[in-house]
């Protein structure tokens, strides 16, 4: 490493680690000193600026990553403003040769990182981009003809044969950093932490946002994903699932590490029941890249469906429903656990937000877009490519969808997955005191149970906002006129 020679920026998005990052070893290897970057681009207007919970978890990430870099010897520099603008300024400011990063997928990346790479390139500025997100990159797993999947199986089984994830990189020892580091703003004065009120206080203690909390995440998911992912993966009031989710949106740890560490652990517990839990799990991995790989292909996937069939969906937009929603006052039980469960955490379980947003698009005939705009404000994995996926899948009109006419019904949902009622006990504590029997449906309880339980329907706790073979009905004469249409 010479320090005399002209510096490398290594711009961090998302993939905020140090280990297996593929932008980083890349301007490591190039010899020169190394400048650290995360650029905050949320004042420029915009669709999909992070929302609240992912701006509470960035803080968190920015401020371990910032230690991370700090150790090696190479502060992280902290810009605002017009990401491409940004970059293009420090290169030109500090003489950089090279800039690298890891490449992102949807829409507004690849347009802004297409035109900044034009521009560093007549600035005579090497620009590499590099795959540290993906197993495979969308446009190498392709179906017949050279066509995107849109079909989940076919595509998995492609993936199954072709990834090979070889032996992740680790962090390097050091780093060499310019003889003048350049300026930076504070991660305190971007003011990404909410203090008036300050409502983040359920997910500190749920989280631990940033590098080593990932990789502490993982190393305790996998010694125990032997015994029972793909059963516990179901059921909302066990710990069953890994909550990797948004360390791998921020890329905290690289889908590679992951596989990896899955395999390793394949060869090491050759038991018949390891190999079922730990496939399931890196079935959900696949998932993930597939849903990666639509928004690459289609690039509308977060604001119009994948069927155009449903471009006139009668959806009925109705403000109080979507507030009951939202608060967890629908009278569901399980929808009402998960809704708080989010809004608390930051988090909900797979199983439960297919609840939530079956009640959302069917009984309530909410547009999925309304969701998919609330999650994308409260989870802390908010990620556009899985969250939409997630929503179009719900709503019948994604890839793989659900169809439309299959209609959850709320109350049987949670008495197969949540049987001793732990879940909605655990978040609707106005229901704790209800027998196992009458917790999913607590208006079908007897007068007597209710009052010992200490419930009363309709101010305690509400009554359904509609009846369940209602909002089935309702749905369904809603998509025959979809049918009609076509
Ligand atoms: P695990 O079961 O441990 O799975 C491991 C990893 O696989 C997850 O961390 C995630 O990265 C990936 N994964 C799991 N399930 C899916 C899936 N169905 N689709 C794509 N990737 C998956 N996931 C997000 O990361 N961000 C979102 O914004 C998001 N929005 C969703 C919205 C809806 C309506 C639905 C139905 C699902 C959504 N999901 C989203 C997918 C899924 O619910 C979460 O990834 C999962 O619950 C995260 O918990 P976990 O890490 O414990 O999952």
């Amino acid at each position: 490493m010479s320090p005399t020679l002209p510096p490398a920026i290594v711009w961090f998005r998302q993939d905020l680690r140090l280990a297996d990052n593929p932008a980083l070893a890349h301007a490591v290897e190039s010899g020169r000193p190394v400048i650290p970057l995360f650029v905050l681009d949320d004042l420029t207007p915009g669709e999909w600026k992070p929302g609240g919970a992912s701006r509470w978890w960035l803080h968190h990430s920015l401020a371990a990553l910032r230690d991370g870099l700090a150790r090696l010897g190479a502060p992280l520099v902290l810009r605002r403003g017009p990401a491409d603008v940004v970059v293009g300024k420090l290169a030109a400011e500090t003489g950089a040769a090279l800039v690298t990063w890891n490449r992102n997928y949807d829409p507004a990346s690849i347009e802004r990182d297409s035109r900044l790479k034009a521009e560093l390139q007549k600035s005579s500025v090497e620009a590499v981009s590099c795959n540290g997100n993906l197993l495979n990159e969308p446009w190498t797993v392709l179906a017949g003809a050279g066509n995107p999947y849109k079909v989940f199986t076919p595509y998995y089984k492609a993936v199954l044969a072709r990834t090979k994830a070889g032996e992740p990189r680790p962090a390097p020892d050091r780093l060499a950093a310019p003889a003048a580091s350049p300026e930076s703003d504070t991660l305190e004065e971007w003011g990404l932490l909410p203090t008036k009120p300050d409502w983040a206080g359920g997910m500190r203690a749920f989280w631990k946002p940033g590098e080593p909390g990932a990789l502490e995440r993982l190393e305790r998911f996998l010694s125990e994903a032997c015994e029972g992912y793909a059963q516990g993966r179901n059921i909302p009031g066990m710990d069953g699932t890994s909550r990797l989710s948004p360390h791998l949106h921020f890329g905290e740890l690289s889908p590679r590490q992951v596989w990896h560490a899955a395999m390793g652990l394949l060869a090491r517990d050759k038991r018949p029941s390891c190999r079922e839990n730990v496939e399931s799990f890196l079935r959900e991995i696949i998932w993930r890249e597939f849903s990666h790989g639509l928004l690459y292909h289609f690039p509308h996937l977060p604001d119009r469906p994948l069927n155009p069939r449903f471009e006139d969906f009668p959806w009925q937009p109705d403000p109080k429903l979507m507030a009951a929603w939202k608060r967890g006052r629908t009278g569901y039980p399980i929808v009402d656990a998960g809704m708080r469960q989010l809004w608390e955490t930051g988090w909900m379980h797979n199983r439960v937000r297919m609840i939530v947003g079956s009640l959302l698009v069917k009984h309530l005939l909410q547009p999925w877009q309304a969701g998919e705009r609330w999650f994308w404000d409260t989870l802390v994995d908010a990620d556009l490519a899985n969250n939409s996926a997630g929503w179009q899948w719900i709503a019948g009109c994604g890839a793989d969808a659900a169809p439309y006419f299959r209609v959850f019904n709320p109350v049987l949902q949670g008495e197969k997955f949540d049987p001793d009622g732990r879940y909605v006990r655990r978040w609707v504590p106005e229901l704790a005191r209800l027998p196992d029997k009458y917790v999913h449906a607590p208006w079908t309880a007897p007068p007597m149970v209710l009052s010992g339980a200490g419930v009363v329907l309709g101010k305690t706790y509400p009554a359904p906002v509609v009846e369940h073979g209602k909002g089935r009905e309702r749905a369904l004469a809603a998509f025959a006129q979809v049918k009609a249409g076509a």
